[in-house]
């Protein structure tokens, strides 16, 4: 059904300066089979945000106005919740489309905080650009505080425990602005008696690959959190992101 209705969009309709018609057409996502239902619109918890509605972003891919979904701040007020993807009659892969159109923006007119992210998780492990000792120190002071408290004595946080039974990514909220949301997890892994470590390298688990579009970096920030589990010799991994 895709196909048969891509071909009804002709190339004078669609004004491309960059992008490829061909490889337009190959998208997977179903983006033609649109019947602007519009319940993705009332599903999508951010409908109405500088007038974004996820039927506008799908009506402008299915019409070939890539440039114009390219430029428009929409795919950037999406949240990838994928909510829309769950309601669609037509099973419009909307997130995919989300994160195609994304990954077709200039890299450097990303939105400002994604952008600087990713390039300083790319380059130290981290979006913060945290150095491995100022991450290793703040882990200890706060371990250092729970075990002030009542039946945590002696508590300490397991840095790079080789043979762990579980290595967990850390989100780096957690290590600059939301460091006691650290305790509470911290805490049930000590009274499960969980035999869990962190790695002291590469322990970002906010993957800015995956939401600004870039498969690329996606992948490369995958395989290093892989790398530590094969560097500590652990099989399992907990990824709160
Ligand atoms: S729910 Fe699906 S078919 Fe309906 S408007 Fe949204 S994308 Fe189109
Ligand atoms: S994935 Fe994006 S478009 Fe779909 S419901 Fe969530 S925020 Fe809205």
């Amino acid at each position: 059904m895709n196909e048969i209705l891509s071909e009804n969009v002709t190339a004078e309709k669609i004004q491309l300066d960059r992008i490829d018609h061909d490889a337009f057409r190959a998208w997977p996502f179903a983006q033609d089979c649109c019947i602007t239902c519009a319940i993705c619109s009332g599903s999508c918890p951010v409908a109405g945000v500088d007038g974004f509605d996820p039927r506008k972003l799908v009506r402008l891919a299915s019409l070939g106005q890539i440039d114009q979904a390219v430029e428009s701040r929409w795919p950037w007020i999406c949240t990838l919740c994928g909510k829309c993807e769950q309601v669609c009659p037509m099973d419009i892969h909307i997130p995919d489309l989300v994160r195609r159109i994304r990954g077709l923006r200039d890299r450097d007119r990303v939105p400002g905080i994604l952008h600087k992210g990713i390039e300083a998780a790319l380059k130290t492990g981290n979006n913060l650009g945290l150095p491995k000792d100022d991450f290793v120190y703040i882990l200890e002071d706060v371990a250092a505080e729970v075990a002030e408290e009542p039946g945590f004595e002696g508590f300490t946080v397991p840095i790079d425990k080789e043979g762990a039974n579980l290595l967990t990514t850390i989100h780096n909220k957690l290590v600059n602005t939301h460091t006691e949301d650290l305790k509470h997890w911290w805490k049930i892994f000590h009274a499960a008696g969980e035999d869990w470590t962190i790695s002291s390298e590469n322990w970002e688990g906010t993957n800015w690959g995956f939401f600004t579009g870039d498969d690329d970096a996606m992948k490369t920030m995958t395989g290093r959190i892989v790398e530590q589990m094969a560097r500590l010799k652990i099989k399992n991994l907990m990824w709160p992101e």
